[in-house]
């Protein structure tokens, strides 16, 4: 009696192990599914999925360090959808939410699994393309332009107009070397895209440089 007694009390001691155990292990998981939830959130844009400003800065530092060490290209692409506020304006704003998330999925497919898709904000994107010159970028990016332009999204059934982008392309070591000169040259290449009608891809010049 008392034998078998004993051996249900380690039965349950070693039950009660185990219970604390896995409560211990499932307690852990959700740590560390959290962790990788709040990293998500504070890297990527809630709308789209893409990565935002701050991860762009980030990554494009480290690309460039990485490309500088390994004497590779690197291309930054910088975009604006054209007449946005008019798209808006005819469709109404969750038309346009459902174009900017078309177009982040245009990206995913479009570009390679190595380049570095952002959200800067608004209706303009950003994208780095590791081991890419600017003239392979160029390439690209009058594809995406075209790409952009044969989209035909419907909203609530209903077709919406043809949507083009302006792109400017800068890249690195040609155009420069910091991240920030980078940025600021491929938004002066976007700038001059729009100027001279939009629906454009403006590659840098060395007089950018
Ligand atoms: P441009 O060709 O010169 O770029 O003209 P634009 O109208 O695209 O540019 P503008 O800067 O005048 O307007 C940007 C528009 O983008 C206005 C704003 O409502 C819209 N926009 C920015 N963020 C969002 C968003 O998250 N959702 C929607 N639906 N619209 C947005
Ligand atoms: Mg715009
Ligand atoms: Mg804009």
């Amino acid at each position: 009696m008392r034998k078998s007694s004993g051996r249900d009390d380690f039965r349950k001691s070693r039950q009660q192990l185990a219970l604390s155990a896995a409560s211990q292990i499932a307690l852990s998981l959700a740590s560390l599914q959290m962790r990788e939830t709040l990293r998500e959130q504070s890297i990527r844009d809630p709308l789209t999925h893409l990565f935002n400003r701050r991860f762009l800065q980030e990554s494009l530092e480290r690309e460039l360090q990485l490309a500088s060490r390994k004497n590779q290209a690197i291309s930054v692409l910088f975009l604006d959808l054209d007449h946005f506020k008019r798209f808006n304006d005819t469709f109404g704003h969750d038309a346009g939410d459902m174009v900017l998330q078309s177009l982040a999925d245009l990206f995913r497919n479009f570009f390679r699994a190595t380049d570095i898709c952002c959200r800067y904000g608004g209706e303009e994107f950003a994208i780095i393309m590791p081991e890419s010159n600017a003239q392979d970028a160029a390439v690209r990016a009058n594809a995406l332009r075209s790409e952009v332009k044969a989209l035909q999204l419907q909203y609530k059934r209903q077709t919406v107009g043809t949507l083009t982008v302006s792109i400017g392309v800068a890249a690195f070591p040609e155009h420069g070397s910091s991240a920030e000169d980078l940025l600021e040259i491929a938004d002066q290449c976007l700038y001059k895209s729009k100027t001279s009608g939009r629906d454009m891809v403006t590659v840098a010049t060395p007089q950018n440089a």
